[in-house]
């Protein structure tokens, strides 16, 4: 079951972007939340250990606001050598207010200081989808891919966002900021996060 309209359960335009283009085949009409009747009024904190309970946590506070489906999204970077940090903290670590370019510069003399062999890291991207039900508890279907590469310590291209000039997927000599957006869809854990989804959906 497909639903025709989802509210992405985010406020950073690039993942609507994003989700917009790789949903689009499968028929889905993506809805920013900000757009969205009553979304202006979702908020949520993003307490959960785990990628997929913050994923949630927003699905449901944006399908609680506007009614509608909704799909959350939480996503991370986890650097092997550093234990998997910064990990479910990649969007605050360096505090609240950080913007996109002073986290990934500030990520880049973090890897500096790493030996050239052992700066692998990973993209975490999970998924929940939650679909209100006439008159019932709303079904959900979570998922999570990850996407391994390794960062750089100095940035290459300029599509995509947040960390995609600094990482590059293992096999791969270009950062994801250098690719197509039709080919960063293919292959970043939220594309692969997405494919797993609409397996899910396709088999209920
Ligand atoms: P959140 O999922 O919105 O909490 O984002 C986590 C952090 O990962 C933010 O700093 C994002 O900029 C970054 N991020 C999320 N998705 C991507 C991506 O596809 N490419 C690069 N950085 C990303």
């Amino acid at each position: 079951m497909i639903p025709e309209a989802l509210v992405v359960a985010s406020r950073n335009p690039n993942k609507v972007v994003e989700f917009a283009r790789l949903l689009a085949p499968a028929g889905w009409e993506v809805v920013a939340l900000d757009d969205a009747q009553g979304g202006r009024e979702a908020t949520w904190e993003e307490d959960s250990p785990t990628y997929v309970g913050n994923a949630l946590i927003k699905a449901v506070a944006a399908a609680a606001a506007t009614g509608l489906p909704a799909l959350g999204d939480d996503s991370g970077v986890e650097v092997y050598a550093l234990g998997g940090w910064p990990g479910l903290r990649t969007a605050r670590w360096l505090g609240e207010d950080a913007s996109a370019s002073q986290l990934r510069e500030a990520m880049q003399v973090e890897v500096a200081k790493l030996p050239e062999d052992r700066r692998q890291a990973a993209f975490v991207c999970a998924l929940a989808l939650v679909l209100p039900q006439a008159g019932g508890q709303p079904r959900t279907i979570t998922v999570e891919a990850r996407l391994e590469g390794s960062l750089l310590a100095a940035p290459r291209g300029g599509g995509g966002f947040g960390y995609d000039p600094i990482f590059v997927p293992r096999g791969e000599t270009r950062t994801m900021a250098e690719m197509p957006p039709g080919e960063k869809d293919r292959r970043s854990h939220r594309g692969l996060a997405v494919a797993q989804l609409l397996r899910v959906l396709a088999a209920a």
